[in-house]
């Protein structure tokens, strides 16, 4: 199988120091949901690994995390592509949790799930932390420069990342390489 593992937040859809707390705040980068229809489209299989940490934090609860999903995945189907899966932490920094990101725990059931080995399995992120977990399992980091990813780009980025403007452009050279 394809597999491709995507960050959310920075790289989906835009991103808020204030979080995002609710559907009407999830508003989706623009080109980014027709680059997962045309991964879908490929055979792609595509999941989400995402932390969520405002759940901790008291911002919002799980319903309002799956309303945000369920939009998010409406929107989706519209430009003809599915997300397979939503992995997420929903802990906070100071939890001592195995799967919030830079921790790989997300990856595990993410392999675990699917039974398959994720060496060189796509990983896009917009932040560094998103860039180790996918190191520490053998996916092939993949920085987008949406987001975080600005910043993280002036920083040290894990042996073998790629570098790519959007979602977009990542999806054009996975389909272009294929
Ligand atoms: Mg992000
Ligand atoms: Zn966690």
């Amino acid at each position: 199988m394809k597999l491709i593992v995507l960050d959310r937040d920075g790289v989906i859809n835009q991103d808020s120091d204030a979080f995002v707390k609710s559907p009407d705040e999830w508003i989706a980068l623009p080109g980014s949901l027709a680059a997962i229809a045309r991964l879908s489209q490929a055979g792609y299989t595509v999941v989400v690994a995402s932390n969520q940490s405002g759940v901790a934090r008291g911002l919002f609860d799980m319903a309002t995390l799956n309303a945000i999903h369920a939009k998010l995945h409406r929107e989706l189907a519209q430009a003809g592509g599915a997300v397979d899966a939503i992995f997420l932490c929903p802990h906070g920094p100071d939890d001592g949790c195995a799967c919030r990101k830079p921790l790989p725990g997300m990856y595990h059931d993410i392999a675990r799930r699917y039974d398959i080995d994720l060496a060189g399995v796509p990983a896009v992120g917009d932040s560094l932390r998103d860039l180790q977990a996918a190191a520490a399992v053998g996916c092939t980091p993949w920085l987008v420069l949406t987001g975080n990813g600005g910043k993280t780009r002036q920083g040290e980025l894990p042996p073998g990342t790629r570098v790519a403007r959007d979602l977009s452009a990542v999806a054009d050279a996975l389909l272009q390489e294929a």
